[in-house]
């Protein structure tokens, strides 16, 4: 598990300034809820941690090590590193991102196949029990068409998985999903916390970040407003 140092980050799109200043430590195994409203810069944040997004100034440190380009000097980060770093960084998105014309099983292994040049037998071994792990032993030969909303997030957090990333991020995992199906990922996700997994997490369910979360961190207008253990941010019952 790793640790993740936010360090004055700002960035700017045009004129607009989307994340100001934002500091914030990330303990290795701790996971952090990131709440506030639409707009509120959450999703910018956490793409600028595995660098999908380019941040402005500041420092992103994985483990202590930059992730982005140096600050002192203005020497750049190789991007072979950066395609490294980001192997080790799994993330799930709002939409499941599953190819349709192919089996969970094989949604699963293909990136071990292509990003990690894993000979198919062995990625489908790997990709079998990263399933297992998200309760669908028993719907690997199904195509993404005949799941629900549900299990082809589950089958989105297995690719993940299956990668042994050092880290994960969630982008409002289950904000596409009927009401009904929420629990199930929500249930995948708190066993990969109980494992030891560091996670980071914008959404609004607040269940999950009072019970699940170390800490929850409050966006606003790009401001980081608080950050602090769930008990002292949120208000449940
Ligand atoms: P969501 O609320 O689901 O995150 P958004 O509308 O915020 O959806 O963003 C969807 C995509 O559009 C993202 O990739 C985001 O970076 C991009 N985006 C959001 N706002 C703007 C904008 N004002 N101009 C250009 N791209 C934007
Ligand atoms: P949140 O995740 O909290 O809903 P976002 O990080 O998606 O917020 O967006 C923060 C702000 O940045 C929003 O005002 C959004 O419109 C703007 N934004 C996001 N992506 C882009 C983009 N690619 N280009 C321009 N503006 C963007």
């Amino acid at each position: 598990a790793s640790s993740v140092e936010i360090r004055k980050v700002n960035k700017f799109y045009g004129p607009f300034h989307a994340l100001k200043d934002i500091d914030m430590s990330i303990e290795p195994g701790k996971v952090t809820c990131l709440i506030g409203p639409s707009g509120s810069g959450k999703s910018t944040l956490l793409r600028c941690v595995n660098f999908l997004e380019e941040y402005n100034s500041g420092e992103i440190l994985i483990d202590g090590e930059l992730i982005g380009y140096e600050t002192a000097g203005g020497k750049k980060m190789s991007s072979r590193r950066l395609r490294e770093m980001r192997r080790t960084i799994g993330m799930v998105f709002q939409q499941f991102n599953l190819w349709p014309h192919m089996t969970a099983l094989q949604n699963v292994a293909e990136g071990l196949i292509r990003v990690r040049g894993m000979a198919r037998a062995e990625a489908e071994t790997r990709a079998a029990d990263a399933l297992e792990k998200v309760g669908l032993g028993d719907r690997m030969g199904n195509h993404p068409s005949r799941l629900s909303g549900g299990q082809q997030q589950r089958v989105a957090i297995a690719r993940a998985i299956a990668m042994e990333p050092r880290l994960m991020l969630f982008d409002e995992p289950t904000s596409a999903l009927d009401p009904e199906l929420v629990g199930e990922v929500l249930t995948v996700m708190k066993a990969l916390a109980a494992e030891g997994m560091t996670m980071v997490v914008v959404t609004h369910e607040m269940g999950f970040a009072a019970h699940v979360a170390d800490q929850v961190a409050f966006m606003e207008q790009g401001e980081l407003v608080a950050v602090d253990a769930p008990a002292n941010i949120l208000h449940h019952p």
